[in-house]
């Protein structure tokens, strides 16, 4: 895996205060060096609240901001406590994380996450669209037909996929500790491969500096959407090299 393009996306999810960023330098001095030798890509997808300051702190750091969900409209509206991609655009991300299991959860569908990918890419943001089966679909053996149905209705009407990254990101696997078995993993990302010839295909789920020994071994793997172990620098700085160890 070592010389392989990879990406390492950090969600802070709603964590997160100004504060935060003050060892944000640490990151951006590990990466300065390291992407001289490396192909590694990393984007912080930090809360709304801290995109412009984040994105003013990496200025020259070769490291990205994201956002983690966006509204479906592209231009300004009556929508409160709403953000609309170009919003977003316009304060420094390059990146935004559509289709979060955690928003799936409280009641986005695959049509509203369509609709959010267009505008996003109208909007020239990339996309990170997140899929994932819950614990009681892995056991009914439904993982690939839902994951299928996801990107086909997350990608409809969308001929061009070059600014599309697929998270796969199992919901049982999410801040539980427990990631997938290894051959397990790989059938799935082969699978979904084989079915989006070109998209990249990152792994989400509890990843962190222990059980990254075990998941760089699939070659199949893109990357990384990393939680809760990307707020600490430390960490994160870890995932990254031992990746490539
Ligand atoms: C996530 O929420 O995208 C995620 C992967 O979280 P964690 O790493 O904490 O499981």
């Amino acid at each position: 895996m070592t010389n392989k393009y990879m990406y390492f996306i950090a969600n802070w999810k709603m964590f997160g205060g100004l504060n935060s960023l003050n060892s944000l330098h640490k990151v951006a001095k590990f990466y300065k060096k390291f992407h001289k030798s490396k192909f590694a890509k990393i984007i912080y997808c930090p809360p709304n609240t801290l995109i412009r300051p984040m994105f003013k702190k990496l200025v020259n750091s070769r490291i990205d901001v994201g956002a983690q969900n966006c509204h479906e409209n592209e231009s300004f509206g009556a929508f409160t406590g709403s953000v609309n991609p170009r919003m977003l655009k316009s304060v420094g991300a390059k990146y935004v994380i559509i289709g979060h299991s955690e928003n799936r959860q409280s009641g986005e569908k695959n049509k509203l996450i369509n609709s959010k990918i267009k505008s996003s890419l109208n909007s020239n943001l990339k996309v990170i669209l997140c899929i994932g089966e819950t614990l009681k679909e892995k056991r009914k053996k439904i993982t690939k037909k839902i994951l299928s149905l996801q990107i086909k209705a997350g990608l409809k009407n969308i001929r061009n996929k070059k600014n599309i990254i697929i998270a796969y990101e199992p919901i049982w696997s999410i801040g539980t500790g427990i990631i997938p078995k290894t051959n397990e993993l790989l059938d799935t990302i082969n699978f979904i491969k084989k079915n989006n010839k070109k998209l990249k295909v990152l792994y989400g789920g509890s990843v962190n500096p222990k059980n990254i020994q075990t998941l760089k071994s699939i070659n199949n793997i893109d990357g990384f959407l990393i939680g809760g172990a990307s707020q600490n620098p430390k960490k994160f700085i870890d995932i990254i090299k031992k990746t490539y160890n």
